[in-house]
């Protein structure tokens, strides 16, 4: 499928004129379209709700958003939950569902109310000694281990990945939670990444139910939800299909109704802690190019870097480029998109084609929504650029200034040896 900006060449001229690349941009509309489309896919099951992965894009403006339409928020770390706190999060409304979890973070979580999601079965004692008390409610990770396939070639290796506990430490976690005071359950797991198929949610559901049926019969521990946690992906490539969403919803109902309800588990509520499904397509970062060089290889050279968005150094991670008003022209060069760090794998492409592109050229790198600004660091003493919202009624608002020096200093707390 052809990849087409969700802005206008006009209208990005329009907001580059009051706001100078590079920026991420985010479309209003197109989060707000997405938002009613997950509620709609889940709305068969009446406890479902959505907590977004904060990580993906922690910016308030954009939780604000997903706040108007009943979500909550899935929190990693203290900063994460502040801001969750900060917006008025209901206690319900915030998952934390981190990992290697430092004490003063779990004492804060349980201050807030937040769902704790344990990572390890070490944790409940761990929890238990920063904290002193359990919560009536709490969430175990599970991790199946060796190779989860879904369909098509699709897996990953769970075997390989940190996260979770295994199936006999979590028989052994929910015992100890309820001879703790733990009344409700939650189950979660998250176990291929950025899967581009409507078959995950739906193959994982299954899994987690059917172990939900265990668990309940085997430790008589009341699961009161499952959670699909994150991983539904985005079609970041032009020849991928992206994902249906009500597909996604009615496979995990007929996995429902086929395994929980017929075991009388028909009150589950469903969680998802989508991030980059939620946002991911609905942005992209704004840069100009500012110069060409050609030695063994072309590169054109634009004027954000790495620091903005790390996919492409960090996994080799496709980022589709659009040359704002060129849309119809041929892609008859073959460029190295670059950065300026001095990092060989600052590269927003490499061996692309694409129109010849001009120096002042407007470059739109899409799917930046998710994972994007919020992977940025300050190598090079690059600092990182502002993210724009692009508003329903087609204005623009700064919902993040860029950073300055300052910014870069002031964690020196040296002020009296640095002399500018
Ligand atoms: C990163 C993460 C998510 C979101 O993942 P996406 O692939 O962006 O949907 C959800 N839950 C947890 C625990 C995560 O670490």
């Amino acid at each position: 499928m052809k990849k087409t900006p969700f802005v206008t060449n006009d209208k990005i001229h329009e907001i580059i004129k009051e706001f100078p690349t590079p920026f991420h941009l985010y479309d209003e509309k197109g989060i707000r379209e997405n938002c009613k489309a997950v509620k709609e896919a889940f709305a068969w099951n009446p406890g479902y709700r959505e907590y977004f992965a904060v990580k993906a894009l922690p910016n308030p403006f954009i939780l604000k958003i997903f706040q108007e339409y009943g979500f909550g928020c899935d929190c990693a770390s203290e900063t994460e939950l502040m801001m969750a706190k900060a917006l008025d999060f209901k206690p319900e409304e915030i998952m934390f569902s981190s990992n290697d979890t430092p004490a003063e973070e779990f004492k804060y979580a349980s201050d807030l109310g937040a769902i704790v999601n344990f990572d390890d079965i070490t944790h409940i004692s761990f929890f238990e000694k920063a904290v002193g008390k359990f919560p009536k409610t709490a969430c175990c990770r599970y991790n199946p281990g060796g190779v989860y396939e879904i369909s098509n070639g699709i897996m990953d290796n769970p075997g390989d990945s940190k996260y979770g506990m295994t199936k006999a430490q979590l028989f052994e976690a929910y015992k100890m939670l309820k001879s703790k005071g733990v009344e409700n359950f939650g189950i979660h797991s998250f176990l291929v990444s950025n899967t581009v198929t409507n078959d995950y949610y739906p193959t994982l559901a299954r899994t987690l139910f059917e172990l939900a049926v265990e668990l309940q019969k085997d430790t008589g521990c009341h699961i009161g939800f499952i959670n699909l946690s994150g991983g539904v992906g985005i079609a970041y490539r032009p020849d991928q299909t992206p994902n249906d969403i009500r597909a996604i919803g009615e496979g995990v109902r007929r996995a429902y109704e086929e395994i929980l309800v017929p075991a009388g588990m028909g009150d589950i509520a469903i969680y998802t802690e989508m991030g980059r499904f939620m946002t991911g397509p609905y942005g992209c970062l704004v840069t100009t190019a500012i110069h060409e060089k050609n030695i063994y290889k072309n590169y054109i050279g634009v004027d954000a870097c790495a620091v903005d968005l790390m996919r492409p150094a960090m996994y080799g991670a496709y980022h589709h480029i659009t040359v704002m008003g060129k849309e119809n022209e041929e892609c008859d060069h073959m460029y190295d998109i670059t950065g300026s760090l001095c990092e060989n794998n600052d590269k927003f492409a490499i061996d692309r084609m694409l129109p010849r592109i001009d120096m002042g050229d407007v470059l739109v790198i899409h799917d930046t929504g998710a994972h994007g600004y919020s992977m940025g660091y300050n190598y090079n003493g690059k600092l990182k650029s502002k993210e724009v919202l692009l508003k329903e009624d087609g204005s623009a608002q700064l919902i993040r200034r860029a950073e300055t020096p300052k910014d870069y200093f002031v964690t020196f707390d040296c002020f009296d040896i640095l002399k500018f």
